[in-house]
């Protein structure tokens, strides 16, 4: 991203951080992946259970291979080998894990937090059981509106996971979503984070850069 479209994002993630502030959710703006890191350090404490959503966002930025490095007891789904059985008894275990780890679809200038789920394994840890819940957000994230959210899944995210998992759904050809109902279609549940009663629960992390779909 060159230096005049950092300067608009950087605009939008201070106007969003404001907003989320309003929500009782907190925002943070970090400069590189170095600083996200040095962010992460101060949202987790040693010996923490962790656990993760799955996210493009999460190995683009490098956050899975610093989760492994790092003193925590880290419920890692994306280990080897795990087969169905152990994968249902991970994402359940989630739920009662210290911190939840997560990319999300989009983000509202207006601060509200909205993701779209095939099982909702990703969304329902956001939204209830952790006492913790981390977001790592690119600048590519950032929509003014629900109805630009909607569109950018419809448009942009769930067709590339569609590619990415080469499902048989109509938008694998063509690219763009067909409102289908195929038996693979990825698109089931519709999720709107609108606030948080509790204001030390949910933190963003900006970064002002292209991460994850
Ligand atoms: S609803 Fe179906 S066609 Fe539309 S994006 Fe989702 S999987 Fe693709």
């Amino acid at each position: 991203m060159d230096k005049n479209m950092k300067a608009v994002y950087k605009k939008r993630i201070e106007k969003t951080i404001k907003n989320l502030k309003r929500r009782n959710i907190n925002g943070y703006y970090v400069h590189d992946l170095e600083q996200l890191k040095e962010q992460m350090d101060d949202l987790i404490v040693d010996k923490s259970s962790v656990a993760v959503g799955g996210s493009m966002t999460l190995f683009e930025t490098g956050i899975i291979d610093y989760l492994r490095s790092r003193d925590l007891e880290f419920h890692d789904r994306y280990e080897e080998g795990l087969d169905p059985a152990q994968m249902k008894a991970l994402h359940r275990s989630v739920f009662s894990s210290d911190v939840f780890i997560s990319g999300t679809n989009a983000i509202t200038e207006d601060g509200e937090i909205y993701n779209v789920d095939g099982s909702g394994n990703r969304v329902a840890p956001m939204i209830y059981g952790p006492d913790k819940v981390v977001v790592i957000v690119g600048a590519n994230k950032i929509v003014k509106n629900l109805e630009e959210a909607r569109n950018r899944n419809k448009y942009i995210a769930a067709p590339a996971n569609v590619q990415r998992l080469q499902m048989k759904t109509p938008c694998l050809e063509t690219g763009a979503c067909t409102e289908c109902l195929s038996p693979q279609r990825i698109c089931n549940i519709y999720t709107v984070i609108d606030r948080q009663f509790d204001p030390n629960r949910l933190h963003v992390i900006f970064l002002n850069n292209s991460y994850g779909y």
